[in-house]
């Protein structure tokens, strides 16, 4: 068996030794004579996973007592409708930072909902950079402020939280959750689908501050109102059960490589490997200011376009694959989320030198 480096956005790599662990355990979970799969969510087996994937990522993003940890389905897209559902809270309006693909989506769902005030937009800079705080209209108002943290398909990312006052922070995490230490307590909401650094798809993180709950719209399904899902500890309906307990597995991984300083540490330094390469040649480029560049997602272009296709044919023969950059806007990317080794990037970058010194 050989295993390919894998730079997909989304569902993404994971830790190999959480997929050994998760074969090993697959028909027989610690005695239980069952896979995970096959167990009840109320039964004491399935409660104690749940009760473990929910405490380790207490523990990694030392979330404060007063916030729930819920386990929900739909992605983050449906979140992008469940979040004014909920917390609207009798206001007429929140606020939103345009950053990009995501947060456009974010934006558009809002729009059935309540009146959206886009407070700043990089649009004018096509989006490679995150607006300065200091220029934001925000409405002191507002329900919420909205912010993506991350562009996975843009590649930028803000590179501290931003301060808003008293008005709730609200962010799209999904793709650089658990890539390096976050002050919860400076956020109302933060919500993540799972299939980019947490596990496998059909798990959705919400982490939301108590005071925030029990006012969705009416109108709201009782299994996305968030009082619901927490008064019920994650199991009002069915949850994803094997996705959770993949989870657990990788936050123990986490744990294990010493917790979110450690991973952002390693992020940093596989990261640079990337762009300092990117910097010293003009074969390749990459549009992202250097102020906000994604540490996870990263978007490059080749000086000519029509190497594309050979390009991508010489790194999948070379076992990189998923190196194509999103069809809205080319090029490449080269996502390196928490599970991609280093071995990986520096296995890119010596592809990348060795097909620029062929057709440079
Ligand atoms: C992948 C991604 C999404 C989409 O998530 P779904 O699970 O498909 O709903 C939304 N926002 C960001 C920032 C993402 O990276």
């Amino acid at each position: 068996m050989t295993r390919v480096f894998n730079f997909s956005a989304g569902p993404a790599a994971l830790p190999e030794s959480v997929l050994q662990t998760a074969a090993a355990e697959m028909l027989d979970w610690h005695g239980s004579g069952m896979s995970v799969m096959e167990m009840s969510h109320r039964g004491k087996e399935f409660i104690s996973i749940a009760a473990e994937a929910e405490a380790l990522l207490r523990e990694l993003l030392a979330v404060p007592a007063n916030y729930k940890v819920l386990f929900m389905q739909g992605g983050a897209i449906a979140e992008n409708a469940i979040v004014p559902m909920n917390l609207l809270r009798g206001k007429a309006s929140a606020d939103y930072i345009d950053t990009g693909e995501w947060s456009k989506k974010s934006i558009k769902e809002a729009q059935r909902y309540c009146k959206v005030n886009v407070a700043a937009s990089g649009k004018a800079g096509q989006y490679t950079s995150i607006p300065p705080r200091g220029g934001w209209a925000l409405d002191p108002d507002a329900a919420y402020v909205h912010i993506c943290s991350n562009e996975t398909i843009g590649g930028v990312q803000y590179q501290a939280t931003p301060d808003v006052g008293h008005v709730p922070l609200v962010a799209d995490m999904s793709s650089d959750i658990l890539s390096r230490p976050v002050d919860v307590s400076k956020y109302g909401l933060i919500y993540a689908g799972a299939q980019k650094n947490m596990g496998p798809s059909g798990l959705t993180i919400v982490i939301v501050r108590e005071d925030l709950l029990g006012q969705a719209l009416p109108a709201t399904p009782t299994a996305f109102d968030y009082k619901t899902v927490a008064d019920n500890e994650s199991m009002y309906n069915t949850p994803p059960t094997y996705s959770i307990y993949i989870a657990g597995l990788v936050f123990n991984w986490i744990k294990s490589r010493g917790g979110l300083e450690a991973m952002a540490a390693h992020n940093r330094t596989k990261a640079a490997v990337l762009y300092d390469y990117l910097d010293a040649t003009t074969f390749y480029s990459c549009p992202v200011a250097r102020d906000c560049r994604s540490l996870m997602n990263v978007p490059f272009r080749l000086k000519d376009e029509a190497l594309d296709e050979a390009f991508l044919k010489g790194a999948q023969a070379r076992r990189m694959v998923q190196l194509k950059g999103h069809r809205s806007v080319g090029g490449m990317r080269a996502s390196i989320y928490n599970a991609m080794p280093i071995e990986g990037v520096r296995a890119l970058v010596a592809y990348m030198k060795e097909f620029e010194a062929q057709h440079a």
